[in-house]
């Protein structure tokens, strides 16, 4: 290759000399559409993404509920957490609330795919609503796990976030005191108990595989002889998110990753690229995405967690199209064919 010195340009660009056939005008041409042209991007998507079948099942209960009662139909809190799914069951005549007490007797109400305390359920059927539960499968399998633990006489920790939607339902699946949060290997240091042969652990269902097994190993290395669930609580999706993640996020300068804020599993998922290396912003859509950010960037993760519709998947890579020249490529680490059924009520 020769490197021409910036007088040499000059010259040329002045004086009109040929080259390879072309004038100086059509290279000039030349190099506008070149400048014109748009950078190349190699996009690596992470499959599986987006909903997982407890998300897939809590939206279909909302509209079934719809169809067959017709609107309005109530739903406690975000049926899953995504503002697109949210506002689309709106338009269709969902209403969301955070309390009971703002559900008129005789209209439906659905509870979230997150799970609820026991107290939820107690008082829709001491003020004779209708109710159906969208509280996802994976999730109401935990909150049975620690009723046997409970019934024999163990003392829980629930290992998850506080405040968490999941975490308030599965605490409330119990009387107070009975179960004891755990967030960090610090708490799993630090709790105490005169009857170290009698505990057992749950976890939520949406952690990070990696952060859960460092606080399980301070437990277990503490108290060898705590009960473990009978399967793994972190569920299917989760786990297949994040492995997905992970075996993009070592190829990519920056991955998004599609999903709400309050989204236990996406946050999760920016941490999971993070620690591969990668930068991660975690966005809602594609008008959220910092185009700054992408600057020198050759390679582009996308994934999506289990509450973000694949519209939005596809919504993201368009706009990046409309910038780049996208290589795009789907890297698929396992498929799913999970799928839950819907509750009776709904189907008969
Ligand atoms: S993320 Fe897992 S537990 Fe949560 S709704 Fe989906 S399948 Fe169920």
């Amino acid at each position: 290759m020769v490197f021409l010195s910036h007088s040499v340009v000059y010259k040329r660009l002045v004086t009109g000399i040929v080259e390879n056939g072309c004038t100086l005008d059509k290279i000039a041409i030349q190099d506008e559409s070149r400048m014109n042209k748009k950078e190349s991007l190699k996009v690596l998507v992470a499959g599986p993404r987006g909903f997982c079948a407890g998300v897939d099942r809590a939206i279909q209960i909302v509209e079934t509920a719809l169809d067959k009662f017709g609107a309005p139909v109530y739903v406690r809190h975000e049926i899953v957490h995504n503002r697109y799914v949210v506002e689309g069951l709106q338009q269709r005549g969902a209403i969301f609330v955070d309390e009971l007490d703002e559900v008129p007797g005789d209209a439906p109400v659905v509870f979230s795919a997150h799970g609820v305390p026991k107290s939820v359920p107690n008082e829709a059927k001491r003020r004779n609503l209708m109710f159906v539960d969208a509280t996802c499968p994976l999730v109401s399998k935990v909150h049975r796990e620690a009723e046997r633990h409970f019934a024999a006489g163990y003392h829980i920790l629930l290992i998850g976030h506080a405040g968490h939607p999941e975490v308030i339902g599965s605490m409330g699946q119990l009387p107070n005191g009975a179960m004891t949060l755990i967030e960090t290997v610090d708490d799993a240091k630090d709790f105490e108990t005169n009857r170290p042969d009698k505990i057992a652990y749950i976890t939520q269902t949406t952690l990070s595989v990696d952060d859960t097994a460092d606080i399980i190993d301070v437990l277990m290395r503490r108290f060898p002889s705590i009960t473990p669930p009978r399967k793994e609580d972190i569920c299917y999706a989760t786990t297949n998110r994040q492995e997905a993640t992970k075996a993009i996020a070592g190829q990519c300068d920056h991955v998004l990753v599609i999903g709400a804020p309050n989204s236990s599993n996406s946050r999760r998922l920016v941490e999971v690229a993070q620690r591969c290396g990668a930068q991660s912003t975690l966005i809602q859509r594609a008008t959220d995405i910092d185009w700054s950010a992408l600057a020198g960037v050759s390679t582009l993760g996308i994934t999506a967690g289990a509450s973000a519709p694949e519209i939005l998947v596809k919504e993201v890579v368009e706009a990046l199209r409309q910038r780049y020249e996208v290589l795009l490529e789907e890297v698929i680490t396992r498929t799913e064919d999970v799928s839950f059924k819907l509750p009776s009520m709904l189907t008969e």
